[in-house]
């Protein structure tokens, strides 16, 4: 073979734009396959992840990476924008029929990045906060100390009434009065009970604040008409897309007053964003097209009847589940009773193939290291397709693993482990996932 010959060869074996993973980047590519059979062995119980569809990676995956498109549809500052637009516009559509409010901004990376926009589109650095405390249920982005909003605004915190696991709207009221926050911000990670968007809004007019929803766990739930929407009661409502809702991993701002369009896009870019992933847009555009879909309503309903199924199950075998059960898709499993270290039951359980969350439960006697709970969710088990009494069995197999774990003093209980995960991977095989990892 002549050296052109050869050069020739080599230029096939790794083109730019027809070479696949597998041949450019096989380490890359392995874990990836990994990756997708552990998705497909293990039973993912974390209350803010999903199984999200083949046409969202599709379009995820797409040449729509290459493009910069700076500003907003019919807006751009660089050319070439035509097709983007198209999609976005789309994105946008939907979303705002999902939600049924009148404008909304598919820019946000991330839930985090929709929360700081909104602080930073209608507060000044130093303003006041009220928001749901994180051992409480609340997000990191809600003013914990640790995150540039605890850091930037001064923030007074609410919670859940002891005896009852439930949000405190007297105690809420309280605080605003005393406080008199510029913002007071309703939703949560771990709160496993329907919100009252009205009374935080009539909280809220009290003290003349503005009111932020943040539903990025329960946003799946709304658009499938199982939660109310808080669109007709918070001034701003953020979400993520990548939860309940089951799209791409990313962020959402809605809105419905006018006034509010400029201030809050002109958070999201200039402000704290540059080019908008249009990539990602297209999958947030398929992920609301799935959820205007009939079959959604269905998934939705599903979630909610899964997590009670399960939660009951937990209760049944002498569980504590804070707040006596789940109106959604998530709940809190207390092991204070057991004598059980959250850290210790997570890492049981995902040897038994149980993916679940350590998590602090309201006024939590341990580190957030360590947690005295685990928080539950349904939303990937029933998207694989799993039912009430799947999950009912499931609450089963997660209390053998953590009876056994209790009997050996919290230390590894290998055998039973081994036969938890036995079942967990059968069921599994019974609800097979996608085939190809990309
Ligand atoms: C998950 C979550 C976020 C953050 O979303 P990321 O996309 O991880 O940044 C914000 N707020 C709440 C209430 C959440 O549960």
């Amino acid at each position: 073979m002549s050296q052109a010959a050869k050069k020739m060869q080599e230029n096939q074996t790794m083109n730019l734009f027809t070479s696949a993973l597998k041949q450019v980047d096989p380490a890359v590519f392995g874990a990836i396959g990994h990756e997708l059979h552990r998705q497909q062995d293990y039973l993912e119980l974390i209350a803010s992840e999903n199984l999200t569809s083949r046409a969202v990676m599709q379009a995820q995956g797409s040449v729509l990476t290459n493009k910069y498109a700076e500003g907003l549809p019919g807006k751009r500052y660089y050319s070439g924008c035509d097709f983007v637009d198209e999609i976005e516009n789309l994105a946008i559509e939907r979303a705002k029929k999902l939600f049924t409010c009148n404008f909304a901004n598919v820019q946000p990376h991330s839930g985090s990045q929709s929360n700081q926009a909104v602080y930073l589109a209608l507060l000044q650095p130093g303003a006041k906060i009220l928001s749901m405390a994180l051992d409480h249920g609340g997000h990191l982005t809600h003013g914990s100390p640790v995150n540039i909003s605890g850091k930037w605004f001064d923030v007074k915190q609410y919670g859940v009434r002891k005896q009852d696991g439930y949000i405190d709207y007297d105690m809420v009221e309280e605080m605003a009065q005393q406080q008199k926050p510029d913002m007071i911000v309703c939703g949560a990670s771990a709160y496993s009970r329907v919100i009252d968007w009205k009374r935080f809004r009539a909280i809220a007019d009290k003290v003349d604040a503005w009111l932020l929803a943040d539903v990025a766990h329960y946003a799946g739930l709304i658009a499938g008409g199982v939660l109310p929407t808080p669109c007709d009661y918070a001034d701003v409502v953020t979400t993520t897309t990548h939860k309940t809702l089951r799209g791409p991993r990313g962020g959402m701002i809605l809105w419905n007053d006018e006034a509010l369009s400029q201030p809050i896009n002109q958070a999201v870019f200039p402000g704290l964003q540059g080019g908008p992933l249009e990539h990602v847009i297209a999958g947030k555009a398929v992920a609301f097209g799935l959820a205007l879909q009939p079959d959604f309503k269905i998934y939705a309903q599903n979630v909610v009847k899964n997590a009670q199924a399960m939660a009951n199950a937990l209760d049944a075998r002498g569980y504590t589940i804070v707040s006596g059960g789940t109106d959604t898709h998530v709940f809190l499993v207390d092991l204070r009773k057991q004598g059980l270290v959250g850290l210790d039951a997570q890492r049981s359980l995902y040897r038994a193939h149980l993916n679940c969350n350590r998590n602090t439960i309201p006024d939590d006697p341990q580190k957030p290291w360590y947690t005295s709970g685990l928080r539950f969710g349904s939303p990937a088990g029933t998207t694989r397709g799993l039912s009430a009494a799947d999950f009912a069995q499931i609450g089963g197999m997660v209390a053998d693993v953590l009876d056994g774990l209790k009997e050996n003093g919290g230390e590894n209980n290998a055998s039973v482990e081994d036969a938890v995960a036995q079942k967990v991977k059968e069921m599994c095989a019974r609800f097979p996932i996608y085939t190809e990892a990309l």
